[in-house]
C-alpha cells in the first residue's frame, strides 16, 4: 500500500521525510491528531534495517500516542520522530540541531521528548533549535525525572483496581508482586511498602535487588516464578509482551496493574485476561503519569499540579472498570473506546470558530 493509502486508513495528519546531507540526518516525523491539542511524541535514535521499518515505527507509535493522550484526558494530539541512525556513534550536535530546526518549522504541532536512544542531554540541544521539547531537567524549568511521577500513576490505578475487587482502595495488608524493579518498579515497591504492602519483587539483574534490600524490606522470588505467584497484584515493569495464552493461565493474582509498556502480546491475552475475571488495568492508562507530568511543561510546570493530575489516574481506571463492566468487554477495549469516543466529541465541540483559543486550556 502506498504511504497516502496507509495514512488515510487510520486517520493521520501530516508524514514528514527530513534530510539534512551535511550532518547526516535522516529522519521520519509523523504527526497523527491534533484534535485535542498539539502533538506530543519521543524522539527514537535508531539504526533501523529499513526505511519501511522506521516508517513502520513512527506510524504505530504517533498513533499510539493520540490513544494514550486521549485516553489519560490530556489536552494533547499523538505524534512521533524517528531518526533513522547509521550507528550510535552517528550522533552529533550537527545533526541534533538540523532535527531540531525540523521540529521548529511545525511550528508547534509537534513536541518532542526523549524516548529509546536519546537522552535529556540530546533535548536540551534540540531545544537549542526549537522551543517545542519537552521532558527537561528541572533545573531547566522542565519536569524532571518522569519514573517517579509513572510510579505514582500505577499505585493510584492500583488503588482503583484494589477498590473494585475488594471496596477498599487501601494498600495495607496487600501482597503486591513486582516483575522489574528498575526506575518505575523500585519506585512502586517503595511507595506501596510506605502503604504497608508485603512486597514481592523479581528482577533478571541481581544488582537492583541488592539495591532495594538496602532501602526497605522486600520478598525475592525468581524471575521464572513471579507469575505465578500468590499476591492480590501482579505489577508488570520490566518489559512488554508479558500477557499471553501461555501465561495468563498461570496468573494467581485477581488483578494485573503496573507501568510496563504493551503487556498484552495480543486481542486474545486481554480476552482471556476478562475471561478468566482478572481485572485488567490497561496498560496505555495506569503508564501514563509519567506522560501527564510532561505535558504540565507546556503551561508551565508546576510539581503540585502535575502531582494532582497524575492522582487522577484513580478516577481513570476506574471509570474504565465500569464501563468495562457495563459493556462486558475487556477492560483493554473498554479504554480504546472510551478514548475515541472523547476524540469524537472534542471533534464535534471544535467546529466552531473561535479567536485565540487555547488548545492547552484545560
Ligand atoms: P528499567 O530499564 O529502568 O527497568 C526495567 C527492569 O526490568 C530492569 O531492572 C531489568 O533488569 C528488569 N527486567 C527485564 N526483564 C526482566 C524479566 N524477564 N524479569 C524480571 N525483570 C526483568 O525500565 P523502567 O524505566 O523502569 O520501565 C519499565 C517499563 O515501564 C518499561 O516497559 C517502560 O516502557 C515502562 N514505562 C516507563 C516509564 C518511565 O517513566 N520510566 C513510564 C511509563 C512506562
Amino acid at each position: 500500500m502506498n504511504l497516502l493509502d496507509r495514512m488515510s486508513e487510520h486517520d493521520y495528519e501530516q508524514v514528514l521525510f527530513a534530510l539534512d546531507d551535511p550532518s547526516g540526518l535522516k529522519a521520519i516525523i509523523a504527526i497523527h491528531d491534533t484534535t485535542l491539542g498539539p502533538a506530543m511524541g519521543g524522539v527514537r535514535f535508531k539504526a533501523y534495517a529499513t526505511e519501511e521499518e522506521a516508517l513502520k515505527d513512527v506510524l504505530q507509535l504517533s498513533r499510539a500516542m493520540t490513544l494514550k493522550a486521549s485516553a489519560a484526558g490530556l489536552n494533547l494530539g499523538g505524534g512521533q520522530a524517528v531518526i533513522l541512525a547509521d550507528s550510535a556513534a552517528g550522533k552529533s550536535e550537527a545533526l541534533l540541531r538540523a532535527f531540531g530546526r525540523q521540529i521548529q518549522a511545525l511550528s508547534g504541532r509537534l513536541f518532542v521528548a526523549e524516548d529509546l536512544g536519546t537522552t535529556v542531554e540530546d533535548m536540551e540541544t534540540i531545544q537549542q533549535e526549537t522551543e517545542y521539547v519537552a521532558g527537561l531537567r528541572k533545573s531547566r524549568g522542565g519536569s524532571g525525572e518522569p519514573s517517579l511521577k509513572a510510579a505514582y500513576g500505577v499505585i493510584r490505578g492500583i488503588g482503583a483496581c484494589l477498590l473494585h475487587v475488594h471496596g477498599d482502595p487501601g494498600l495495607r495488608g496487600r501482597v503486591l508482586a513486582i516483575q522489574g524493579v528498575g526506575a518505575v518498579g523500585r519506585e512502586i515497591a517503595r511507595q506501596a511498602s510506605e502503604e504497608g504492602a508485603r512486597v514481592i519483587v523479581a528482577d533478571k539483574d541481581p544488582r537492583r535487588i541488592d539495591d532495594l534490600k538496602k532501602h526497605f524490606e522486600v520478598q525475592v522470588v525468581s524471575p521464572d516464578h513471579i507469575l505465578e505467584t500468590e499476591c492480590d497484584v501482579f505489577c508488570p515493569c520490566a518489559l512488554g509482551g508479558v500477557l499471553s495464552e501461555t501465561t495468563v493461565p498461570r496468573l494467581r493474582a485477581k488483578i494485573v496493574a503496573g507501568a510496563a509498556n504493551n503487556q498484552l502480546v495480543d486481542e486474545n491475552a486481554g480476552k482471556l485476561l476478562f475471561e478468566r475475571g482478572i481485572i485488567y488495568a490497561p496498560d496505555f492508562v495506569i503508564s501514563a503519569g509519567g506522560l501527564i507530568n510532561v505535558a504540565e511543561e507546556l503551561t508551565g510546570y508546576d510539581e503540585n499540579l502535575a502531582t494532582l493530575r497524575v492522582g487522577k489516574l484513580y478516577q481513570r481506571i476506574e471509570a474504565i472498570l465500569k464501563v468495562s463492566e457495563e459493556r462486558k468487554i475487556p477492560t483493554h477495549l473498554a479504554a480504546a473506546q472510551m478514548a475515541l469516543e472523547r476524540l469524537e466529541l472534542m471533534r464535534k465541540v471544535r467546529r466552531t470558530y473561535v479567536p485565540n483559543a487555547s488548545s492547552l486550556d484545560r
